[in-house]
């Protein structure tokens, strides 16, 4: 293990924005992470665990305590039977690494979730999803450090409490993952119902193998989110929120028609499609920050932008949704501390 003092959060976060981690910890095995707790504990300080830092807004103040980056490498794949290979990864792993090497050996499963940022171990923390697929249909197991016990458990699917966009991992902090595995199948078929897709695949765009479909979503979220290695952002800021089919009849009545999806405990309907139609705030700036022109539910910060804009606006953007509309958004993005 490796630690470094004073590391500002603007290095750690595609935001690039924030105020110093006191330490960071950079792991590359179970081990390191162990001593890194250790070497909090020691310190009666603070930790918390971080991947690639693009899920996150860390206070311009920074951080008192230490900061765990996740390095943990590793993947394999062992065939189970004709029409399934589980895929087991560390949790440091790019997402986009596991993606493209289920794809190399023509693996289906996490295709459409191609081109989303972060690690494999930040994945089910959010249950990550995207065009019609979410991490938690091909999950197995993750092996997780329980810090509070200094135990490794292997965590099964129905352990983890996942619902859209959730896990028990965003609640128990203590539970940091160190790997995952996800069960592939070289058998498989294009799920291409998102219109997204469904418009490509019309169009004739090969989209047959996992490859030309992860390559296709990758296309497409290029037009609509901007380049985390240019711009200060975090892709989604906010989920898209679910409400009662009576709070959804009088959003129409209001706003005329709003496309509608069947989600767990009511109608999930796009955010960006209330921000952009009923608040007409797609490109709205604040600052220095603001709503993507393609996709206002992603925020932009300036190069001189800090993290109390993107909190103001943030706030100023939750206020008017819940003027307007009465629906409370929330954040997909985690606020450091
Ligand atoms: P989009 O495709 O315009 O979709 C907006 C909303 O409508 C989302 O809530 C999406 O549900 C829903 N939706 C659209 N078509 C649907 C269908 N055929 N069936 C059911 N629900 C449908 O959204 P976008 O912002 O451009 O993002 C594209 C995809 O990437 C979405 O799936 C989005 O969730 C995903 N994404 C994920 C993350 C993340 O995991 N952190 C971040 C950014 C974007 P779903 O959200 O359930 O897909």
């Amino acid at each position: 293990m490796t630690v470094r003092e004073r590391i500002p959060f603007s290095e750690l976060t595609t935001f690039k924005t924030g105020g110093p981690a006191r330490y960071l910890a950079d792991c590359e095995s179970e081990n390191d992470v162990r001593e890194a707790l250790a070497f909090a504990r020691a310190r009666r300080l603070p930790y918390v665990v971080i991947g690639d830092g693009s899920n996150l807004l860390a206070s311009d103040e920074g951080y008192e305590g230490v900061v765990i980056r996740m390095r943990i490498g590793g993947i394999s794949f062992s065939p189970k039977d004709a029409d399934a290979v589980l895929m087991e990864a560390g949790a440091g792993v790019p997402w986009e690494t596991a993606v493209e090497e289920a794809a190399l050996r023509g693996l289906w499963g996490i295709e459409n979730m191609a081109g989303i940022p972060g690690t494999v171990g930040a994945a089910p923390v959010q249950n990550i999803g995207a065009y019609g697929t979410e991490l938690e249909t091909s999950f197995v197991y993750a092996d997780v450090l329980d810090a509070d016990t200094d135990t490794v458990a292997r965590l099964a699917k129905e352990d983890c409490g996942f619902g859209y966009r959730e896990s028990r991992f965003k609640r128990e902090r203590n539970l940091i993952i160190l790997s995952v595995a996800l069960l592939l199948s070289p058998t498989g078929a294009p799920q291409t119902s998102y219109s997204d897709l469904a418009r490509l695949y019309e169009a004739g765009e090969p989209l047959a193998t996992p490859g030309e479909i992860g390559n296709a979503v990758r296309r497409v979220r290029a037009g609509k989110f901007p380049d985390l290695r240019q711009s200060g952002t975090a892709g989604s800021f906010f989920k898209n929120p679910i409400v009662s089919e009576d709070a959804y009849a009088a959003l129409v009545v209001r706003y005329g028609d709003i496309p509608r999806y069947p989600a767990a405990g009511g109608v999930k309907i796009p955010l960006a499609f209330v921000l952009d139609r009923a608040l007409g705030l797609k490109g709205h700036r604040q600052g220095a920050v603001h709503l993507f022109g393609n996709q206002p539910l992603v925020i932009v910060a300036d190069d001189d932008a800090r993290t109390r804009d993107i909190d103001a606006l943030a706030n100023e953007i939750a206020k008017r949704v819940h003027d307007a509309t009465g629906i409370a958004i929330e954040r997909e993005v985690r606020s450091i501390p």
